[in-house]
């Protein structure tokens, strides 16, 4: 170490000097001793690796060394400390179930209810009627059936865990028939082979990777099996030469052998997409119909609803899945149960839901729709970007739906475009902000897209490049 590194650390204040100045005085009348104390060890200690870590003196010339500076910037990290970790970050991606992001956010009617059963008691597990205990899972069951057109329903923590609860109770060492097709691994380390072996399940694979064909269930199927199961590709998509069983067919097959037809549907689509011109994905009345005996589906996916695990289907088998001793560990919480009740009550009014589900009106934006707010934070992109040489501009481009679901399907977007020397830098930098903007980064651009923005989201945006780029 330089001598001129050892009488700047001689030079640095003790703690209780610190607690002393002004600063610090006014923070310890707001908060807890021990609290402030460890901020100031904290602000202390950073001072000094600065030091120590500076290449050459005048590196530190700004250096404030008196105790009421560094009460400040104990202040500061204190300040750090206390804001929640878990925060907003606003989406200009355009991928509109980002699992890194949260995936769904809720329509204002479920964060409402949410709310409002989190603050006081609720009749959680009271049935109101009769002042007895009643279900947790009665609260939501008469709507999902409704929706879905199934029998009964019940809710777990999220789809992993209603595959795992339905596999153990109706499969445990028997066989189950999945198509070699459909054993997909979905982000996050959910394997179907891996949770079925889980389950007391054995996996019997049929067909082949592109092509299954109703006669290889058939082939497969012998006194030990338990249950012929369909899962949902949510996050690839074969082409070319392929061919698979569809769920009417499949159960059609089972029901002829006295077998369920088990579906892990993992997006859990209510509406017809096609009306957004996207692709039909089976919707889960359509799987109910089609002859599915039991259908698992997500919350948080293309429901758009807060986390959570679905079974709905024939009553006797929902009946099983809930005695199983395993559904008291996959218990959902009241606040989850409050967000889905809210959230199922707004698909009695379909086109209400795509309006007040953020999931699906993002869905729902066309080009044209998106291209007049593309040209709107362009504008006020530009503005912002005076005296930086630097400009936005609005192109065509694609968003995704993401999420583990609508694999391969690319929904037309406008996006807004900045060309510079450094897009990865700036990136980092729009992260770094208060709330952190996600972008993409392409051909040396950075790209916002309006598809995943609120509209009071533009202004911080705007102001998040600005400090981003200066
Ligand atoms: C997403 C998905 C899962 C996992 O669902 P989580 O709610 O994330 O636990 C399981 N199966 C399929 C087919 C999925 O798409």
């Amino acid at each position: 170490m330089k001598p001129w590194q050892q009488k700047l650390l001689r030079e640095i204040p003790p703690v209780n000097t610190v607690l002393d100045a002004p600063a610090a005085v006014q923070l310890l009348q707001q908060h807890d001793r021990e609290l402030v104390v460890q901020a100031v060890n904290a602000a202390l200690a950073d001072l000094r690796s600065q030091v120590t870590a500076a290449a050459d003196e005048s590196d530190l010339s700004r250096l404030d060394l008196t105790p009421d500076a560094l009460a400040r910037s104990a202040a500061a990290q204190l300040d750090l400390r206390l804001q929640p970790r878990l925060r907003r970050v606003i989406n200009a991606t355009g991928v509109v179930l980002h699992t890194n992001m949260g995936r769904s956010p809720l329509a204002d009617e479920a964060v409402a209810q949410i709310a409002r059963v989190a603050e006081r008691y609720n009749n959680l597990e009271l049935d109101i009627t009769t002042g007895e205990r009643g279900s947790r899972y009665a609260h939501v069951e008469e709507l999902l059936c409704r929706l879905t057109g199934a029998e009964a329903a019940m809710v777990v923590n999220n789809n992993a865990a209603a595959v795992l609860l339905m596999l153990s109770a109706l499969c445990s060492s028997r066989e189950v028939l999945v198509s070699r097709g459909e054993l997909v691994e979905i982000g996050g380390s959910f394997r179907v082979p891996d949770v079925m072996e889980q389950g007391g399940a054995r996996l019997v694979e049929v067909g082949t990777t592109n092509k299954t064909h109703p006669a290889d269930y058939v082939r497969a199927i012998r006194p030990e099996t338990g249950a012929l199961l369909k899962v949902h590709t949510s996050n690839f998509k074969l082409i070319g030469f392929t061919e698979d069983v569809p769920v009417a067919e499949l159960a059609t097959i089972a029901h002829e052998h006295g077998l369920p037809c088990l579906v892990d549907w993992g997006s859990g689509v209510m509406v017809d997409l096609a009306q957004f011109g996207i692709p039909h994905e089976a919707t889960m009345p359509e799987l109910i119909r089609d002859g599915a005996d039991l259908v698992t589906f997500s919350g948080d996916k293309l429901l758009g609803a807060p986390q959570g695990g679905f079974i709905v289907g024939k009553r006797e088998l929902v009946e099983r899945c809930r005695k199983h001793p395993l559904t008291r560990a996959l218990r959902v919480d009241k606040l989850t149960l409050a967000g889905i009740e809210a959230t199922l009550k707004l698909y009695l009014e379909p086109a209400k839901a795509i309006q007040s589900i953020p999931t699906l009106r993002m869905l729902s934006l066309s080009r044209a729709q998106l291209t007049p707010v593309a040209d709107d934070l362009a504008h006020r992109l530009n503005e912002a970007l005076i005296g930086t040489g630097l400009t936005a501009h609005t192109i065509d481009g694609f968003s995704q739906a993401g999420g583990g679901s609508l694999p391969g399907v690319d929904l037309p977007t406008r996006l807004v475009a900045i060309a510079m020397a450094a897009p990865h830098a700036v990136e980092r930098r729009l992260r770094e902000q208060d709330p952190p903007v996600m972008v993409r980064v392409s051909g040396g651009q950075i790209l916002f897209d309006p598809r995943t923005l609120w509209p009071e989201e533009l202004d911080l945006t705007v102001s998040a490049l600005r400090r981003a780029v200066v």
